[in-house]
């Protein structure tokens, strides 16, 4: 993958991502609207506890999105310093297969395998 490309997928999959974040941080603000107003009688409300799950399942995703974004910025920054592409823990190239499916990756798969 040259240095190029690799700036456009991480370019177009960091817009899908904040694009993601806003989105979601607007579906937070809709539920904590709708709490506040029927704050009431949240006990006996059967809507309390959907709105409960729907707020734990988006601010879950919003934390994946939140993390995804900002690993998709350090490695735009690191094809800018040209060290993209190269494990930020050994130094090796990283396949390119492997950024191929994950281009935010900071780690080759042995390194990744080593600390996940
Ligand atoms: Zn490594």
């Amino acid at each position: 993958m040259s240095e190029h490309s690799a700036n456009d997928a991480l370019a177009a999959r960091r817009a899908e991502a904040a694009a993601r974040v806003e989105r979601l941080r607007a579906e937070l603000g809709a539920v904590r609207q709708a709490r506040s107003e029927n704050s009431d009688d949240d006990e006996h409300d059967p809507e309390g506890a959907t709105m409960s799950q729907l707020w734990s399942q988006s601010s879950g995703l919003l934390d994946d999105a939140v993390r995804e974004l900002e690993g998709l910025d350090a490695a735009l920054e690191r094809v800018a310093s040209g060290e993209y592409g190269l494990c930020q823990r050994c130094g090796r190239t990283i396949d390119p297969a492997r950024l191929d499916a994950l281009p935010a990756a900071a780690l080759c798969i042995d390194c990744a395998r080593l600390l996940g």
